[in-house]
């Protein structure tokens, strides 16, 4: 054993040891990833110690070759797990699987604000197929309990308030062109057969409620393949979106995610990114539960890890909760009606961190 394995492993030790027999308060889940033939004695070091601070689960990103074995580590050390996989961003697919902007460009060619923007088209037969046979796969893994599906959305069509400045860009007056899908003319020729509108002589695309709740649509049924896939292999289905779903998840990305047959969604309610205080948590979670009907809320929580130079750190992507921040945001989202709490990223957890979420947790 190296030694951050051992003091992995002690600091396991130390919370068992200080909490033992007591059981968490609430459902607590983090997202965490792990590279390529990853150390699996460091895995199980790692989920040792997430469980000793009380999560009932992780949400790992991992290399299908890999899935197996950190998926029976996580089930041996009694927590459940949930294959986070990225959906419809992907590089090097079939040049007419990209998603088309209003500008009549393709996501492949021309991605909006990062390289890797190369969006999907939800719409297109082929890549239906090709999402639900990917998440099948990872459904079949004996150890994995529940497919995440992580950006399974349309690119932001407008971006978090706390990201403009980032890249320069002003939303006010609505989407960005060159990042509003899809345009291409399967999706534009289905939406005039549908509701007679040609959608590229419209003014304003934005101006036409049709045309949005038509992209959601796209979206909807997707999900609705992939649950139904998964589900008949007696798996469940839990998805990372945006909050809302109608205050931002359906104008920036185009979720409609409380119509989707999910067993758990996972909104990421990162208050940072949209210039909100801890205190957010509380308001944007009652929608939230209020929308998701009976299917968990899980509220997802975005940690500072250099939270005591926050104030000098530009970057939005940077900020997060500071420790005296976790209370507010956990007793915030589950006094309002959430099932449990995310972390993005139990590595972002300074010792601060911990000690404020140990005292909610155990
Ligand atoms: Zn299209």
């Amino acid at each position: 054993m190296d030694m951050r394995r051992i003091m992995l492993a002690l600091a396991a030790l130390l919370v068992l040891a200080s909490c033992a027999e007591k059981k968490p308060s609430f459902p607590l889940y983090g997202w965490d990833s792990v590279g390529k033939n990853p150390d699996l004695e460091e895995v199980r070091a790692k989920f040792q110690n997430y469980k000793a601070h009380g999560f009932t689960g992780i949400c790992v990103q991992a290399d299908l070759a890999d899935i197996p074995a950190v998926a029976k580590i996580a089930h041996e050390e009694g927590l459940e797990y949930h294959a986070w996989k990225p959906c419809m961003l992907q590089s090097g697919k079939p040049h007419e699987w990209y998603t088309v902007n209003r500008l009549g460009q393709r996501a492949d060619e021309f991605p909006a604000y990062v390289q890797y923007y190369q969006a999907l088209d939800p719409a297109n037969p082929e890549v239906q197929d090709y999402i639900v046979s990917m998440l099948t796969e990872i459904a079949a893994v004996p150890d994995v309990d529940y497919v995440q599906l992580d950006y399974i959305r349309y690119a932001d069509a407008i971006l978090a308030r706390g990201l403009w400045e980032k890249y320069g860009l002003d939303f006010s007056n609505g989407p960005y062109p060159a990042a509003d899908y899809c345009y291409c003319d399967r999706c534009v020729a289905e939406f005039k057969e549908l509701t007679g509108i040609d959608i590229l002589a419209a003014e304003d695309p934005q101006a036409v409620p049709e045309w949005t709740a038509f992209r959601c649509g796209k979206i909807t049924q997707l999900v609705t393949k992939v649950c139904d896939a998964v589900h008949a292999m007696g798996k469940k289905v839990s998805a990372d979106v945006f909050p809302g779903p109608d205050s931002h998840a359906v104008p920036m990305v185009r979720q409609q995610w409380d119509q989707w047959p999910l067993d758990m969604v996972f909104p990421m309610n990162y208050n940072d990114f949209y210039l909100q205080p801890a205190e957010w948590l509380a308001e944007i979670t009652e929608e939230e539960v209020k929308a998701s009907g009976d299917m968990p809320v899980i509220s997802g929580l975005f940690i500072c890890r250099e939270w005591q130079r926050k104030s000098e750190i530009k970057d939005p992507e940077g900020h997060g909760l500071l420790p005296s921040e976790i209370a507010t945001a956990v007793k915030g989202s589950l006094d309002a009606g959430a099932a449990g709490i995310c972390l993005f990223t139990p590595g972002s957890m300074t010792p601060e961190h911990w000690a404020e979420l140990d005292k909610l947790v155990l």
